[in-house]
């Protein structure tokens, strides 16, 4: 069977199976939805949000990309940003990096940032990685290939990210309006499947 007529079948197995045992399964969120959490992740296929973290229909709204990555020149981003804050009224942003991403693993065998003259999106966004991170690899002198360096510079990247984010004007002003929102910082572990925290905050007072 082709892959994606697998999907399909899957797809009528499951929504059939969540009827038979509560059908008002699905119909009860057709008036809307409420999520609590905007999760911003990797679009990586082994980091699913929902999967990972058993969350059930309208509990996360979701956005992801390469390496989730944090920038105000990402319209997409930015316009899922302002909805989940500003219209969702998240009290939470899950803001999620994972070990093995490729895009932190392409940016550490970059040369170096190539910058405007990458030729295409996806080196540009590898590139822009890369520049956030310069000081973290260059810190690391020649010792580059092993897992446990990888591994702290995701979590490296992560902390550019969460800072970038955190500064974020539609966040300062959720704050500064007294909006009752939390950024989460995490990593998730591919081989393990544990989801680890590795900052906090709500705003002034840091935990
Ligand atoms: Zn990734």
């Amino acid at each position: 069977m082709n892959p994606v007529e697998s999907l399909f079948a899957r797809n009528r197995s499951w929504a059939s199976r969540h009827v038979a045992g509560d059908p008002s399964f699905f119909t009860r969120h057709i008036a809307g939805q409420k999520p609590h959490t905007l999760w911003l992740g990797c679009s990586d296929s082994r980091v699913a949000p929902e999967l990972l973290t058993g969350s059930r229909i309208g509990e996360l709204f979701v956005h992801r990309n390469i390496a989730n990555m944090i920038s105000q020149d990402d319209e997409s981003l930015m316009s899922v940003l302002l909805y989940a804050v500003d219209v969702l009224n998240v009290t939470n942003i899950i803001l999620c990096g994972h070990y093995g991403c490729g895009g932190v693993l392409a940016a550490l065998k970059m040369k170096e940032s190539a910058g405007l003259s990458a030729c295409n999106p996806l080196e540009r966004r590898v590139s822009a990685l890369r520049q956030g991170l310069e000081a973290d690899i260059s810190g690391l002198g020649g010792c580059q290939c092993h897992a446990d360096v990888a591994d702290k510079l995701v979590e490296a990247h992560l902390r550019v990210q969460f800072e970038r984010l955190q500064a974020l004007p539609v966040v300062q002003q959720a704050w500064g309006q007294q909006q009752s929102l939390t950024l989460w910082g995490c990593v998730f572990d591919i081989g393990s499947g544990q989801l680890k925290e590795l900052m906090r905050t709500h705003g002034r007072t840091e935990e």
